[in-house]
């Protein structure tokens, strides 16, 4: 069961702005039962990412003030900080935009925007403000505010995908077909950010892919139509309504060992856990036992930054093992402990050889190389590291060890012990040509230099 920190309510304010529920489920029925049956008009669903303040603002400005119908927006934002999207929407036309609250009524004639770091779910008549798992590592997600929507409103759903990265957006708006919805579609080319439109209309069935200005007029003649009179439909959309949403209560199937057939081979960005691979259409979507969910497009996204992240900390790391080895190095000095000293200053030599080799993969420019080209020296480097570490160390020397102060650790004890790369740049280092090539001879070659005999003696 995930975390279920919601949004406070109006008028039920606790003291802590925010609460937590470990399951929010039969509360959230109860509260269900408790309300009015919804009233019948149209649920208008948008989503937009980059670009997307413009776009919405272009949608919504010509929409009248008697709009009969409500309207709820996601926007990709950061966690933190206030948003201005109400105010922002709010002077853009003439209907008046309000942060969305958990629990609040349903009412047409507003705009209800997902607040920071929380998704906006729908429900029958009312609508939920939750702190699930992030879904294509965006929370609010246009997902879950679309296919929630399309669980509770059925064919009453109008969804609506604007100008966006990647693909968030694409699922839920095949939900909003599958319960009969209408789906609204950006034209890409006409989009500041044309990829989440152009995916929507690569999986979807769309029913309409137009100018964003031609958006809002549209709107507001669909909501003044008759509503659709498929009662079935409406019907076995709400079969699901009052169910749960992962985005409102993670995901439990490891509990309930409900499993979708074995994992995949890849595993949660955010919290490691194994995904589960599913298949939607041309779609391809992984979720979690914890309840993150990603489409391919995501789930690659969230690897390349946490692959970053990755080489960030092993350059700290490899920084650090060089500063305290150079430290360590000084301190032997001091008390005549000459090969203990050398031994710490070719370890820390050979850190930070390989911290000059991962800087200049996070952030040297080569005009010329692809990422193809890095990759291969990255993983040529990184056998010929696994060589030397495996055993093809160089003999240890026999030296007379001088009498003198307590001895220092010896440094060829510890367990981090870092063998030469400046050798293997000789011979047959990561190609001539490669980078990691490159960067180990400049680098040994400045080490030769500034050392001299004493290099070559070790
Ligand atoms: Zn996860």
């Amino acid at each position: 069961m995930g975390l279920n920190r919601r949004h406070d309510m109006p008028g039920r304010g606790n003291g802590q702005g925010k609460r937590e529920s470990a399951g929010a489920s039969a509360p959230s029925r109860r509260a269900a039962r408790r309300r009015p049956k919804p009233a019948d008009f149209r649920v208008i669903v948008i989503g937009a990412s980059a670009g997307g303040v413009e776009a919405l603002s272009r949608v919504i400005s010509p929409l009248s003030p008697n709009f009969p119908a409500a309207i709820f927006v996601v926007l990709h934002i950061s966690p933190s900080g206030p948003s201005l999207l109400p105010h922002i929407l709010s002077r853009a036309g003439r209907i008046a935009a309000v942060h969305a609250r958990d629990g609040l009524e349903i009412t047409p004639g507003r705009i209800y925007v997902a607040p920071p770091d929380h998704h906006l779910l729908i429900k029958p008549g009312h609508m939920v403000v939750a702190h699930g798992p992030r879904e294509n590592n965006a929370r609010p997600a246009i997902d879950p505010l679309f296919r929630t929507a399309a669980r509770s409103y059925g064919p009453w759903v109008v969804g609506v995908v604007l100008s966006g990265g990647l693909d968030d957006g694409t699922m839920g708006l095949m939900d909003v077909k599958r319960f009969g919805g209408v789906a609204l579609v950006q034209d890409p080319d006409n989009a500041m950010f044309p990829s989440m439109p152009s995916s929507a209309i690569e999986n979807v069935q769309v029913d309409r892919v137009l100018p964003v200005d031609e958006i809002g007029p549209l709107l507001d003649r669909l909501v003044r139509e008759p509503l659709p009179a498929d009662q079935g439909a409406l019907n076995m959309a709400r079969h699901q309504a009052d169910e749960p949403d992962i985005a409102e209560v993670g995901n439990d199937e490891l509990k309930t060992k409900n499993l979708d057939g074995p994992p995949s081979k890849f595993t949660c960005p955010e919290c490691g856990g194994a995904l589960w691979e599913l298949q939607n259409g041309k779609l391809l979507r992984y979720r979690c036992h914890i309840g993150h969910g990603y489409t391919a497009e995501s789930l690659m996204a969230a690897q390349g930054q946490r692959l970053e992240e990755a080489l960030w900390s092993a350059l700290r790391a490899l920084e650090e093992t060089a500063g305290m080895r150079r430290r360590m190095a000084a301190r032997a000095r001091k008390g005549s402990w000459e090969l203990i000293a050398h031994r710490y200053e070719e370890q820390a030599k050979q850190a930070e050889l390989r911290a000059g080799l991962v800087r200049s993969v996070l952030v040297e420019k080569i005009p010329g190389q692809t990422p193809e080209e890095a990759a291969d020296a990255i993983q040529k480097t990184a056998a010929q590291a696994r060589d030397w570490s495996a055993g093809k160390a160089r003999p240890r020397q026999k030296v007379k060890v001088p009498p003198g102060p307590p001895k220092p650790p010896d440094p060829d004890s510890n367990l981090m012990n870092l063998q030469p790369l400046t050798q293997s740049s000789n011979g047959n280092s990561g190609g001539s040509g490669s980078r990691a090539g490159k960067v180990l001879k400049r680098r040994g070659a400045a080490e030769r230099g500034q050392n001299g005999k004493k290099s070559e003696a070790h």
